[in-house]
């Protein structure tokens, strides 16, 4: 078993409010929404960090940045969104297992 958390959601092993899954991603709602919307997208292959991509995940990469888009629009999220990808401890990354945070709607925080 893993102990990576959400290589675990992945799994299914973890619980978690999934929002869409296929064969290559899962996109979950953050268990500690920053705005009204807060979706993490992520692999289901683990990649440590965008630090860790290499050019055999450059198709895997196109096809969560197309998916994010269209989750975003399925949430309701005409006017806009926020994507961010937080890699190292210097960006704040805390659960090392690729993901992206799509954010919208009421409370969308700014940059600090
Ligand atoms: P990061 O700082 O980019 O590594 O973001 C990790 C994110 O994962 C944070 O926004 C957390 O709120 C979120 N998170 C942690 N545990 C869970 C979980 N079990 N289910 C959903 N989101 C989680
Ligand atoms: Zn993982």
């Amino acid at each position: 078993m893993s102990d990576c958390l959400f290589c675990r959601i992945a799994a299914g092993e973890i619980p978690a409010d999934i929002v869409y899954q296929d064969e290559k991603v899962v996109a979950f709602r953050d268990i500690n929404p920053k705005a009204e919307v807060h979706l993490l997208l992520i692999p289901r292959e683990h990649v440590d960090s965008l630090n860790a991509v290499t050019p055999a995940h450059d198709e895997l990469l196109g096809y969560m940045l197309r998916l994010t888009a269209k989750l975003a629009r399925e949430q309701g999220l005409a006017d806009g969104y926020r994507t961010i990808i937080n890699t190292g401890p210097g960006g704040g990354q805390v659960i090392f297992h690729l993901h992206l945070h799509l954010l919208g709607g009421k409370g969308l925080p700014g940059f600090e």
